[in-house]
């Protein structure tokens, strides 16, 4: 089958290479891979500034269909469609981390896509436990934007708190972002939407998902959308979702006293910013990286009950052979969610 590999460690050493389906175990399940998400880290792990295992398949934001259930397990049936769980690809089980639910930060965890095999395949094994059975309103398409959904919802509605009446700033219409501003819109909470001059089409697409307003800010400063939005006292709650420097201290700025700061971009180096507004405005400043199984759960019932379509935030499918194209589109800002598809 095709697969595009990362074959070597190092900038690039990434190609479409012919290797062998893998057979399926007593205990696995085999998925026919319907999509796989192009994301950020992807571009990471081609240029090597994300750790990864060569050689490897990448791709980690998959859905698809079981094709074949190992002896030993129960309870999955052919054809079922699923959303995978590649982060659990590898963990101890045993450490206080992954007792407690919180295998992320387990210090011997792989995910698929680059500690382990990933989806830019057609096939790929998985445990029944990372399977996540999809409703049928659910599209193929969009089961594959779950893993950022996931780390989305994580991130609105397990670690910030927010409530109706409140005002939030997102900072970064990345896909990340948008994702925040579905799960805020839906949850009634008004909220703006920051971006940088290159992010035009993002924060069209923004206002589209629901923005109360959005904000360029190479056009003007973050200071208006405080006097405009919040009567100047700032946004209770502030997203910032672009891993920027400039982003940061926008958004310690524009948070209000007592409010919430939540980082869930990602800066990849360090960086500069007036931690004293921390202190000064005894701010909650929280973290969000990924989700755990219990995110999971969370975002079937959301997908259940129908109210966040994600098929909006997909901009192109491409057969994997065009990885190239599709990982251009990301790196360029062009496209929000690019799908590819195995041949
Ligand atoms: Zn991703
Ligand atoms: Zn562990």
């Amino acid at each position: 089958m095709k697969a595009l590999v990362k074959y070597a460690p190092g900038e690039g050493n990434v190609e479409l290479r012919d290797v062998d389906e893998p057979v399926c175990g007593g205990h696995q399940v085999k998925i026919e891979v319907a999509f796989c998400g192009v994301c950020g880290t992807d571009l990471h792990v081609l240029h090597d500034t994300f750790r990864n295992y060569p050689p490897v398949i990448l791709g980690h934001e998959f859905s698809g269909t079981v094709v074949e259930v190992g002896r030993d397990v129960k309870g999955v049936k052919l054809g079922e469609r699923i959303a995978g769980l590649g982060a659990t690809a590898v963990t101890c089980g045993d450490c206080e981390f992954c007792r407690s639910g919180y295998f992320l930060f387990c210090a011997t965890r792989r995910g698929m896509g680059h500690g382990v095999n990933g989806a830019f395949t057609r096939y790929v094994l998985l445990r029944p436990d990372q399977l996540y059975r999809i409703p049928e309103r659910i599209s193929l398409e969009e089961a594959a934007i779950s893993e950022p959904f996931a780390a989305a919802i994580q991130a609105v509605t397990e670690i910030a708190r927010v409530r109706i009446g409140d005002v939030a700033l997102i900072s970064g219409p990345g896909p990340i972002g948008l994702l925040c501003l579905k799960l805020l819109v839906a949850e009634g909470i008004e909220t703006v939407v920051a971006g940088a001059p290159g992010d035009g089409a993002r924060l069209e697409a923004a206002r589209r998902f629901g923005a109360a307003a959005t904000i360029n800010v190479g056009e003007r400063s973050l200071d208006d959308a405080v006097r405009e939005h919040t009567d100047g006292r700032g946004f209770e709650v502030v997203f910032e979702c672009a891993g920027h420097p400039e982003s940061v201290r926008g958004c310690l700025g524009a948070v209000r006293p007592l409010g919430q700061y939540m980082q869930v971009g990602i800066c990849g180096r360090e960086i500069q910013f007036p931690i004293d507004q921390i202190f000064f405005k005894q701010l909650r400043f929280n973290g969000s990286v990924c989700y755990t199984a219990k995110t999971w759960s969370r975002m079937m019932k959301i997908y259940a009950q129908g109210r966040i379509r994600l098929d909006d935030l997909i901009s192109a499918k491409l057969p994997i052979s065009q990885w190239r194209k599709a990982f251009d589109l990301i790196a360029e800002k062009k496209a929000m969610k690019v799908l590819l598809y195995p041949e």
